[in-house]
Order: C-alpha cells, then sequence, then structure tokens
C-alpha cells in the first residue's frame, strides 16, 4: 500500500491525513527522521511557515527531508508548504530558510495578511476546468523558472492572475488549502506521482 507521510510538527495535519486516508493511502505523521525513511509521499501541510521552518531545524529533520526531496520524493505543500518548497521568499522573516524544491520566488500572505481568509475561483489549467480553493492568509508564486509548470491561476486583490498551483518534477505546491475541500484532485495528482 503507498504511504503517504503528513508532516506533522504544526498546522492542519488532521485534513490532509483524512483526504489521504479517503484516497486509499496508508497515512504516517511525520515527526521524526525515522517517520521519513518510509514513505512513498510526503505532504507539508499549511500552517505558519517561519514556525514549520523553526520546528524542523529544532527536530534535526530538515537535512534528512533535503536528502529525501533530493532524491526525488513525491512531495505537496499547500500555503505553508508551498512557502516551504520555494527557492526565494518576498516578506519572509529575518533568517527564514525554505526547502527550494521548486525554483520559484513565492509571495508570503499575498492574498491577505494575519486572518484574512477568502473563497476564489480558479481556473485548473489541466484541463481549463474551474476550481473552488479556500485561501487563508495565502502566498501567491511571484516568479518561476522556465521548468514549473502552472497548474492553476487566481486573481488576486490586485486584480492580477497569479499562479497559485504549481508543480515541478515530483513537487507539487498549492498557494489555497485542497484538504479543506470535497475536490481531491490535488491530492490524486500527488498519488500519481508516486512509483
Ligand atoms: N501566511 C502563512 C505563512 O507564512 C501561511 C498561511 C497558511 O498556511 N494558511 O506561513
Amino acid at each position: 500500500m503507498t504511504r503517504v507521510g503528513v508532516l506533522a510538527l504544526q498546522g492542519d495535519v488532521r485534513e490532509h491525513a483524512a483526504m489521504v486516508a479517503s484516497l486509499g493511502a496508508d497515512v504516517v505523521s511525520v515527526r521524526r527522521v525515522s517517520e521519513l525513511e518510509s514513505l512513498d509521499a510526503l505532504v507539508i501541510p499549511g500552517g505558519e511557515s517561519t514556525t514549520m521552518d523553526k520546528l524542523l531545524r529544532a527536530f534535526d529533520l530538515r537535512e534528512p527531508l533535503l536528502a529525501r526531496l533530493a532524491d526525488g520524493l513525491p512531495v505537496l505543500g499547500s500555503c505553508a508548504g508551498m512557502i516551504m518548497l520555494a527557492r526565494d521568499l518576498v516578506d519572509g522573516i529575518e533568517g527564514q530558510q525554505t526547502l527550494g524544491a521548486i525554483p520559484m520566488t513565492v509571495r508570503r500572505n499575498a492574498f491577505g495578511r494575519q486572518v484574512d481568509s477568502s473563497e476564489v475561483e480558479l481556473v485548473w489549467e489541466l484541463d481549463g476546468s474551474q476550481m473552488h480553493g479556500t485561501f487563508i492568509r495565502a502566498p501567491w508564486v511571484e516568479s518561476h523558472d522556465g521548468d514549473v509548470e502552472v497548474l492553476a491561476t487566481a486573481t488576486g486583490p490586485d486584480g492580477q492572475r497569479h499562479p497559485v498551483a504549481v508543480r515541478r518534477g515530483r513537487a507539487i505546491a498549492t498557494a489555497f488549502h485542497p484538504e479543506i475541500s470535497s475536490d481531491t484532485r490535488v491530492h490524486e495528482l500527488l498519488l500519481g506521482l508516486v512509483d
């Protein structure tokens, strides 16, 4: 059976775990290095990227996680998880580190600050269909390298369209929270990346 880890240091772990389980995979809560080893895929949930970054380092998980990502472990990061997967940040805090799995610059809190959340209709570019996204203090992708595929775009508070879901190799990132909807397309895409 496919084993999908959910990084469980902080954030909306439970919702991702429930969605992964509903798709028939085994779910592992990941807090230790040993729990990283047997995974077929990993989810980095939403939450607070600055805290998640500090906890990754405090739990000595940062280096082993970087190694697994470099090795091609399929990964999905949502919201704070998207921030964690970025190479560069706009509006990061002093000393904030990311994992750099996707060559993109992500703007933190682009869709609003602190408690702001919004429901946004977005375009799922893979087939041109509509998708409903819940954005909570969400980032967007400010810029990216040419090999990053844009999976979804949405109109921001600035009236412009921005990438809000991307994929590069086996890494997927969404600015919105696919785990708190009944739409399983994003998680299915992750499971489809497992060998
Ligand atoms: N703004 C948060 C951060 O910078 C992300 C918010 C979220 O994950 N819902 O980490």
